[in-house]
């Protein structure tokens, strides 16, 4: 049946699909890490929706919130409700302390996306500038100005007229180094080439309405930003007086081992954008949250339909209670530590991983080519190997050659455990 399934899928929608084409399972139902298909397979899910699954599938807690909140009330455009009021009170209340009396929140659209376009309106409103400052390696998401933002340039080509005034600055990705430098010796060059380029009269880029930041490039490559690089850009954007987004659209929620992954720097943001694992269960909502000092809009500034999805408020006050109750921040940090040690154990005895890095449960294994196959092939055949196994992993980064690795945050030991085990084996059949 899944062969149908996906032939008629094939067939009928957009050639943009994307994950059938590397990971072609048709899906039949799922549970916590465990996903099984329309043929009776079982799959340990390492994927979690792009991670959006904070809890797995259908944690019971989350399907019992949201079933209570489903027979008094789905959809209420921006109109306060109990639980709508309680998710903004308790989402502000996760912020670090010094930042909790000074930060608003707005809904967006239901989209990361979403989330980005809206930080980006806001600064712009804000400080009355036009260019804005994104990395190499970024991932925005896929609508007009996030895509703009996204320096991927292989989505945009044929695309006329994009947002301009986007300025790509070198991200520290240490095992690459944009600047070709050792991290040891490398004194951040990667941060003082943005200080140059935004002081530099002489052929800089304008002053920015913002920069915008991720922590742990996801899409990029599940690449964390060195501590001294964001250290020198978060304090060019203090001295500058430049707002810094971060989005947290990938890192927040949990998914690095802190509520949110700037936690981990301490540094404090003007605008933190969050969505994907924020309903811990897949329910699409979108925020940013941002210094009371940009609050600058007039009403319909930014808008859209599906800004009071209430189901997805329920699901996500439930998500609250589960981490709190099962101290889950801590089990990240463990989990992604005993996981990241493990996979650079895997390192050591292959000549196929090249690097090993992430925070919490976001990581990656770059890759590394061999003699008859290329860093990417050598990826590709490892996703493969290892769906053959029973395991689903994405692949991301430039050149798509970093195996990415975003399980569920309450994965048991034991899952872990098998999903290395197959991770070993897939190892072992890519280099027959
Ligand atoms: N920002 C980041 C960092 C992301 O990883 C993503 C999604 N991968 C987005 C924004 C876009 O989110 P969405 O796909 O929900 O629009």
């Amino acid at each position: 049946i899944g062969r149908t399934l996906l032939d008629h899928q094939a067939r009928t929608e957009s050639n943009a699909r994307t994950y059938p084409r590397r990971l072609p399972v048709a899906v039949a139902e799922a549970s916590g890490s465990y996903l099984t298909d329309v043929d009776g397979r079982r799959y340990i899910d390492f994927l979690t929706g792009a991670g959006v699954l904070a809890l797995g599938h259908n944690h019971p807690d989350l399907i019992e919130a949201v079933r209570r909140q489903l027979t008094k009330l789905t959809h209420g455009l921006d109109l306060p409700t109990p639980v709508r009021d309680e998710f903004r009170r308790r989402q502000l209340g996760m912020l670090p302390e010094s930042m909790r009396g000074s930060m608003k929140m707005h809904f967006c659209g239901p989209t990361g996306a979403d989330g980005v376009e809206a930080a980006v309106k806001l600064c712009k409103k804000a400080t009355g500038r036009g260019t804005v400052v994104a990395f190499q390696g970024s991932y925005h998401g896929s609508t007009h100005g996030a895509m703009s933002l996204t320096s991927e340039t292989s989505p945009k080509t044929g695309l006329h007229n994009l947002l301009p005034g986007i300025h790509f600055a070198p991200y520290g990705y240490c095992h690459r180094c944009p600047l070709s430098l050792r991290p040891e010796t490398c004194a951040t060059n990667c941060a003082e080439f943005l200080a140059n380029t935004l002081t530099d009269t002489h052929g800089g880029v304008q002053k920015p309405a913002a920069l915008i930041l991720e922590l742990v490039q996801g899409e990029g490559g599940s690449i964390p930003a060195p501590e001294k690089f964001v250290h020198r850009v978060a304090g060019l954007a203090r001295t500058l007086d430049i707002p810094l987004i971060v989005d947290e659209v990938q890192t927040g929620c949990g998914r690095t081992g802190t509520w949110f992954a700037f936690e981990q720097y301490g540094i404090e943001p003007d605008v933190v954008v969050a969505s994907k694992g924020l309903s811990g269960m897949g329910l699409p909502v979108s925020v940013i949250m941002y210094h009371e000092r940009l609050d600058v809009w007039s009403p319909g500034s930014h808008i859209g339909t599906f800004r009071g999805n209430n189901l997805a408020f329920a699901s996500a006050n439930a998500y609250l209670d589960v981490l709190e109750r099962d101290n889950l921040l801590a089990h990240v940090l463990q989990t992604g530590d005993y996981l990241f040690a493990a996979l650079r154990q895997l390192q050591r005895e292959t000549v196929l991983v090249a690097d090993v890095r992430g925070r919490g449960l976001m990581l990656g294994m770059e890759m590394a080519g061999t003699a008859v196959a290329s860093a990417t092939e050598v990826a590709t055949r490892f996703q493969r190997e290892a769906l053959r196994r029973g395991l689903i992993v994405e692949i991301g980064g430039r050149e798509d050659c970093v195996v990415r690795l975003l399980p569920a945050l309450n994965v048991s030991r034991e899952t872990t455990d098998e999903a290395l085990a197959i991770m070993r084996d897939a190892t072992r059949a890519v280099e027959k």
